[in-house]
Parts: structure tokens; sequence; C-alpha cells
């Protein structure tokens, strides 16, 4: 059976076209054609259905060729386009092959044509396939950097010979700039370094010219200043060669949480040995001397209150590590502060005899939005401090005041105050105003560190008025729960 082929045909003469036709028959194919002379006859018949083949007169008294080999380029189409003449130069024959034509004949010789249709239809097919692949792998090119561009990581490979860059995902872009491409990784990622690192870690990914499993790792990049966790791998690139592909995620939280925690750690063994060391010491005492009742009262004492010492310190400090790993996910509820700051007024009343404890709030105070234990482990916290540092007694007074969308509570005391030097860096872990008066009463320098990230958490903050000598004052502010 005769192959179909749906064949454009630009010829004026009848007698010519009925020649073509009559040639491409005897050949096997079953022309499904249309006839055109014309530019607009020839994009009318584009636009009707899609063509095998364009058969093209030379030169047609209103049309020729080379217009509409023009026509078929503006439309970026690939068809193959034969020319077929009465009589052509050379010279013209090759002009219509640059200008995109496939081949060219004689009128009068047209044993070739049906060869040239085939061979041309076979050609358009290989370059359509290969196109489509070269697409398929130009969108799965896309969507791979779409995912490494969106993750939140430097992807980059590199050539493991030259050391230069073959890919950055937009990420490392950002970081060592944009451009990078064919440049040493060295060079771009070190900060302009002009030989390799020596770091590097090209040779722990192969053994016998095989790629090892990936190699992990983790160092702090002296260009953007922080620390990465990288995984290393030898991968075959496109075009065979082995690379090494690094994908490196920034852990500097994570880092800076464990230097954290080392150094607070290690703060808090040291603060654990002054009041361990007094309880030993004087339960020492206690037992290897005979001692009298007055003395051993004192003793008692001593070590009492070094036990709520260790006790404050254990407690203020889980509490802050439970905040700062974010651990608890504590509840929020509305919270009514005036009877928090009653409850815990009453609490701290029996505590001294010293000290008179007022609690000075409207009784209408809005609800805050909270989580009611670590509220009260706020103002009781500021209450002890209030006490702690009054050594000479006084009022301490619990006040509040709701002003728009927010409460302030503060707690005042009578106390020996704080230096304006001090007033901010009171909040900061383990820190202690220094003088003898302070050191009298035991403490670790975390109530006033773990207030300020209770707060924040909250949302609201802290912060201090005081007049050394005359008294200090303490306010919180917190969203009213609406
Ligand atoms: P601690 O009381 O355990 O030392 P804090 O973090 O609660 O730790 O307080 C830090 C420091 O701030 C205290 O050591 C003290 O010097 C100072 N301070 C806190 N509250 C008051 C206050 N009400 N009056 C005077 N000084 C205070």
């Amino acid at each position: 059976m005769d192959t179909q082929v749906s064949t454009l045909i630009l010829e004026d003469s009848e007698d010519d076209l009925q020649l073509l036709l009559r040639a491409v028959r005897r050949g096997g194919i079953d022309p499904v054609y249309e006839r055109a002379d014309t530019a607009e006859g020839m994009c009318a018949a584009l636009e009707s259905r899609a063509w095998d083949v364009i058969i093209a007169d030379y030169n047609m008294p209103r049309f020729g060729a080379l217009a509409a080999l023009d026509i078929v380029k503006e439309r970026g189409l690939d068809i193959p386009f034969i020319i077929v003449s009465g009589k052509i130069g050379e010279d013209l024959a090759v002009a219509a092959m640059k200008a995109g034509a496939h081949d060219y004949l004689m009128k009068g010789n047209l044993s070739r044509l049906v060869p040239a249709i085939e061979r041309e239809i076979r050609e358009a097919d290989e370059r359509r396939r290969r196109r489509l692949a070269e697409e398929t792998i130009r969108t799965q090119f896309n969507q791979i950097s779409t995912i490494f561009d969106s993750l939140n990581a430097l992807v980059y490979v590199v050539d493991m010979g030259t050391y230069r860059l073959l890919y950055l995902n937009r990420y490392g872009a950002q970081l060592f700039g944009e451009n990078w491409e064919g440049r040493p990784c060295y060079e771009v990622i070190q900060g302009g370094k002009t030989v390799p690192c020596d770091f590097c870690t090209n040779d722990k990914l192969m053994l016998d010219g095989k790629p090892l499993p990936p190699y992990i790792w983790e160092y702090k990049n002296m260009i953007s200043g922080r620390w990465y966790q990288c995984i290393d791998k030898a991968i075959r690139w496109t075009d065979g060669r082995l690379v090494r592909m690094e994908i490196a995620i920034d852990i500097t939280e994570r880092k800076e949480m464990e230097r954290m925690k080392d150094e607070m750690i290690s703060a808090v063994s040291h603060e654990m040995h002054t009041p361990l060391t007094a309880m030993m010491g004087f339960t020492e005492f206690l037992l290897d001397n005979e001692v009298d009742r007055e003395q051993q009262k004192t003793c008692l004492r001593t070590i009492y209150k070094e036990t709520e010492r260790l006790s404050e310190l254990i407690n203020n400090f889980l509490q802050l590590q439970r905040l700062k790993a974010s651990m608890v996910k504590f509840r929020i509820m509305p919270v009514q502060v005036g009877l928090l700051m009653a409850d815990a007024a009453s609490l701290y009343a029996a505590a001294s005899k010293k000290h008179r404890i007022v609690v000075d709030c409207p009784p209408d105070l809005p609800p805050v939005r909270g989580n009611e234990e670590q509220l009260y482990q706020v103002v009781s916290n500021l209450i002890s401090n209030a006490i702690k540092y009054s050594p000479d007694g006084g009022t301490v007074t619990l006040g509040g005041r709701a002003e728009n969308d927010t409460v302030t509570l503060w707690v005042k005391d009578e106390g020996i105050g704080i230096a304006p030097d001090f007033q901010e860096r009171i909040f900061e872990r383990f820190f202690r105003v220094d003088n003898s008066d302070r050191r009298k009463a035991g403490g670790a320098g975390l109530g006033l560190t773990l207030v300020r990230e209770i707060m924040s958490a909250h949302g609201g903050r802290v912060w201090v008025e005081s007049e050394l000598g005359r008294g200090s004052t303490f306010y919180v502010s917190l969203p009213v729960m609406r």
C-alpha cells in the first residue's frame, strides 16, 4: 500500500502539478496534497493542518520559494522543503539551501524526488526526536535546579582534577556571587584562595578509581563566617567524568546552641561548687565538733541557705535550658495577673518579717496571653530579688496597669538599688553586681536571665528603673488576651 504523505505544493502551473503528482505516485507515495501559489494561500494551508513536506516551484508569478522559506522560518516550523524548478543556476540553488531548503531538483528529472522526500521526512523525524529528548533533559534539569535552588543549603559540583565549578545553586550564588562559572571552587567559595584548600575532600571520596560512600564533615566558612555540615560525594557528571558534589547545610544555630550549652554547663558546675563546698564544710564541722545549740543553728541556717541557693540554681538552669531548646511547647491561656500577683505576695509575706508586701493592682486588669506557671515564675523571681536586695527591709509593692493592648506589671523595692552601668547587664547569664552586700545574698545570676527569656517567649519585655541606695522597680509588659 502506498504511504500517505501530506504534501503542500507551491506551484502555479496545473501541468507541472500533475507532473509532480505523477512522479510521487510512481514512487509509491500517496500524496494528500493542497496547492497554493501565493503567500496568503500558503499561510492558510499551514494553519489548516500539519504537513510532512513542502514542494515548491522556485519562481511563480506572485510568489517564490525564497519567500515561502521565510514564512516557514518565521513560524519556527521544521518541515522538509524541496525546491523543484524549471531551470535554476547553481548560485541560486546554493542560496536557496542556505535559506533553509533541504534539497532542489530539476523539473526535467524527477526520479530523485521520492527518495529525497523519504530521506528528508526521516531526517526531520530524527530532528524532532532529538529536540524532544533535549527538551525533556532541559525540563528535568530545570526541575532539579528548582529543587536545589529552593534548598536552604549550598549545593555545588566541581571538577575533581581542575577544581573548576560546574554547578552552583542559587543559595551559593547569593553567598559567593553570580560570577562563578568555570572558576576554581577554592577561589569562589573560600574568598579568593589561589591554591586548593588543605581540607579539600577530593582524596576522601575515591578509592582505586571508584566512588566511596558520602563523606560527612563540618567546617566554618571564612566568607560567610557560618558553620556548615557538608555531605561530599564523587559522582559521574553528565559527560562521564568524575566530579565532587557537595551539599552544605548551615548549622550555625546548632553550633551556637552547642557552644552555649557547653558554656552554660561549665559555668553552672562552677557555680554549684560554691554552695556545695559551704554545705560540706558546715556539715563536716557539725559532725566533727561538739557544738552548742546556738552554734548548731547558725551552721544549719547556712546549710539551709546554701541548699536553697543550689536548688534555685538548678531550677533556673533547667528552665532556661528547656526554654532555649524550645522543648516546652507551653500552653497559652488567658492569665489573670491580678490574682497571680496576690498569690505570689501571700506566699512571700510569710517569708520575711522585715519586709511588707503590698499589692496595688486595679481589680479589673484584663487577662494577658501567657502561661500561668511561667508568669508566676517571673513574678516570684522579681519578688524574691526585691526581698533579697533590700537587706534592711522595707516595702515591696506589686503594681499593675493596662494600657491599650498591654498590661504592665511592676515589683518595686526600697533596697540597695542598681548603678546605671549595670542596669542592662543584670539580665545577662550569671551576671551579679559584685559587691560584698550582694555576695552576702545567695544567688547564681540566672533569675533575671530566666525572666527575660520567659518574657521574650511571651512576646513581652522586662526592664528596670533604679537608683543606687534608693531601691529598684522591675517592670514587665505583656500582650492582653483578646
Ligand atoms: P541572682 O539574684 O541569683 O544573683 P539575678 O539574675 O536574679 O541573679 O540578678 C542578677 C543581679 O542583679 C543580682 O546579683 C543583683 O546584683 C542584681 N539585682 C537583681 N534584682 C535586684 C534588686 N531588686 N535590687 C538590686 N539589685 C538587684
